[in-house]
Order: C-alpha cells, then sequence, then structure tokens
C-alpha cells in the first residue's frame, strides 16, 4: 500500500504515519514530491489493512499496490529521480556520459584517459578495479590498487568515478574511494549483494542482468530501494539472445517501458551491448534518440593492447566524435549536453 500525505500535511503528520507503520511491525518510505509526500510500506509479507491509516491526519488517499515492485515505481513516485553525484545530476534535463577504460590498467594509462575523456566533455570516469571475468585465468583487476589510481585519476581530472562491487568485501572498499557504486550484469541476481548496496551511502548504477526480465530488473533496483538507498541508475548493457553478430543484444525498448512504469534514471551501455567498437557510436545515439539520460563508454587508447574488452573500446578521437554528435543530437530530442565545468 502506498500512503499518499496532502499537500498540506506537516512533517508530523507524516512522521506519525511512518512511526504507526513501524509499529506494525513494517518499514516506512517517505519520499517528499514537487507537491505531496507519498509513503511506501515495505516489509508486510501479505496485503496491508488500511483502517489503522484512513483517519490519520494529513493522510488523503490509501492507493493498493497492485505492481510487483513498489518503490521503483511512478505509483510511489511521478516525478523522475534525479541522481546527484557531485555537480553531475543523472535523469535530469541533461544527458549524461560516463567514459573510461574496461579496467584500471596502470596509474599512467587511467589519468591518460581521464584526462582525454573529461577534455572531449565526458561527466563521470569509469574503470574497473575489481573485474567479474568469465575465465579465472584472465585479468581479474589491481583490486584496491585499482581504486586508489581511480582516486588519484579523480583528483586529477576532477570527474567522479564509477567502478563495480562484485562481492560484500569489495563493496566496503568501493563505498569508500568511488561516488558512485556499480553493480554488474553477473551480479543482478545476488541479492544479498543488492541488499547491502542498498545500505551503502553511495548511488548505485545497477546493470541489467545478461537474461534478466524487465520485473526481474526492476526488483533487483526494488532490492537497493528496499534498504534505504534510493539514489539507483539503471543500466540496459545488452541481454543474451540468438543474435551472434553482437556480444549482447542491446534492448532500446526497454528504455521507455522503465520510463513508463518507473521513476528511476536509465542509461545504457553500448559498449557491453555490442562488443564491438564501430557499433558503439550508433547505438548511443540510437540510446539517447530512444529517451536514454545517457550513456557510459569504454575507451581506450591502444585498444590492441587492452587487458579487457578491447574490442568494444572507443579510442579517445572517436570518443570526441561521439561527444560532438551527442551534442548535435542532445537540443533535437529536448536535452542539454553540458561541457563539464572542472
Ligand atoms: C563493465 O562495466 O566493465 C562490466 C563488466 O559490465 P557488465 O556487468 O554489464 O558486463
Ligand atoms: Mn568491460
Amino acid at each position: 500500500m502506498l500512503i499518499v500525505m496532502g499537500a498540506h500535511a506537516t512533517p508530523e503528520q507524516t512522521e506519525a504515519v511512518c512511526k504507526k507503520i513501524e509499529e506494525l511491525g513494517f518499514k516506512p518510505h517517505p519520499m517528499p514530491g514537487a507537491s505531496r509526500t507519498s509513503i511506501g510500506i515495505t516489509g508486510n509479507p501479505g496485503p496491508i489493512v488500511p483502517e489503522p491509516f484512513e483517519n490519520m491526519p494529513g493522510v488523503v488517499e490509501l492507493i493498493p499496490v497492485t505492481r510487483l515492485y513498489k518503490l521503483v515505481s511512478r505509483e510511489f513516485k511521478g516525478e523522475n529521480t534525479v541522481v546527484q553525484v557531485g555537480n553531475v545530476s543523472v535523469g535530469g534535463k541533461d544527458l549524461v556520459v560516463v567514459a573510461g577504460p574496461c579496467a584500471v590498467e596502470t596509474e599512467e594509462r587511467m589519468i591518460r584517459i581521464a584526462e582525454k575523456v573529461r577534455d572531449a566533455g565526458a561527466h563521470m570516469l569509469r574503470g574497473g578495479a575489481f573485474k567479474p571475468r568469465t575465465s579465472p585465468y584472465s585479468f581479474q583487476g589491481l583490486g584496491l590498487e585499482g581504486l586508489k589510481i581511480l582516486a588519484k585519476a579523480r583528483e586529477v581530472s576532477g570527474l567522479p568515478i564509477v567502478t563495480e562491487a562484485i562481492d560484500a568485501e569489495s563493496l566496503d572498499l568501493v563505498e569508500e574511494y568511488a561516488d558512485v557504486i556499480q553493480i554488474g550484469a553477473r551480479n543482478a541476481q545476488n541479492f544479498s549483494l543488492l541488499k547491502k548496496a542498498g545500505r551503502a551511502k553511495k548511488p548505485i548504477l545497477l546493470k541489467r542482468g545478461m537474461s534478466a526480465t524487465l520485473d526481474e530488473f526492476l526488483l533487483a533496483a526494488e532490492y537497493v530501494m528496499s534498504e534505504g538507498n534510493y539514489n539507483v541508475i539503471l543500466c540496459e548493457r545488452g541481454v543474451r539472445t540468438f543474435a551472434d553478430h553482437t556480444r549482447n543484444t542491446l534492448d532500446l525498448s526497454i528504455v521507455p517501458e522503465v520510463k513508463r512504469i518507473s521513476h528511476l534514471p536509465i542509461i545504457t551501455d553500448p559498449s557491453h551491448g555490442t562488443g564491438k567498437r564501430h557499433m558503439v557510436t550508433p547505438l548511443s545515439r540510437s540510446s539517447v534518440a530512444v529517451g536514454a539520460d545517457g550513456v557510459i563508454i569504454e575507451v581506450h587508447d591502444e585498444p590492441e593492447h587492452a587487458l579487457s574488452d578491447g574490442p568494444q573500446a572507443l579510442l579517445p578521437d572517436q570518443f570526441a566524435r561521439l561527444m560532438e554528435e551527442l551534442r548535435l543530437l542532445a537540443p533535437v530530442i529536448r536535452r542539454g549536453l553540458p561541457l563539464v565545468a572542472v
């Protein structure tokens, strides 16, 4: 059930409703909107009886929640969520571009790429320190040393850092060093990790699972939000299909559907979504055209020597051209693409 407080409800009245929810043994999720506050309820094993709330001061509506998910849904919050990462707003009018190598390799390379993508107009920097690799013999990432390099790259470039946590242990470290914690496709149904991410104090970039349906994708976000972390950025990164001309099939149709039923921002990852360098720019253009709030792009200055995902990395010059194209496209779709102010 969703409890809607009137436009003139006082903070004390909202507080009293939250207290009542707690008394019943459930968890309240007050979400202030532009004109009213909604309070979601989680932790209830079945439907909630409306009686205890019906006559409470300030309550104007009790809405039974019909969907599987509650907190991610537009029933819970009508306005788009804008996730704030330093000066960067994800999910607002402006498009957001995250760029950088698949993995942190060396400090010199990380800083070199950071400066290049920053100069081209990227708003955030990516790079994996903990890499979830299909083979145990592939490069697994530099771990803590990689996080320290990322912190240095942030200092030099001024760009906030997005990096992946692959388990509970790395999540603590990533939370300490990063600005945004990425939960990758392979962990999109690691429910204990999702819950831990929900207790973290940093925003979460949540990738869609490799074969996740829309419901499974949104329920993964629900896991994070149910623990109290409402700063979730969804990311479509392609799903596995019968198609073998790409690494994954970037499912652009999920973007307008997510926008219809959820208030959360969604970006796409045309790098993992195609696995092919020559497809990254076309699929980035189409992602923003279909309504994505931005893209996350892999960039490497020597992709032939990259320790992971070289074939899908754009060269810095190609990335700069992509940014120029997105800058031309943005006004056509009534979005902005600000040059980063650093
Ligand atoms: C990545 O971003 O480097 C990554 C491993 O992504 P995904 O989880 O989407 O495969
Ligand atoms: Mn990668």
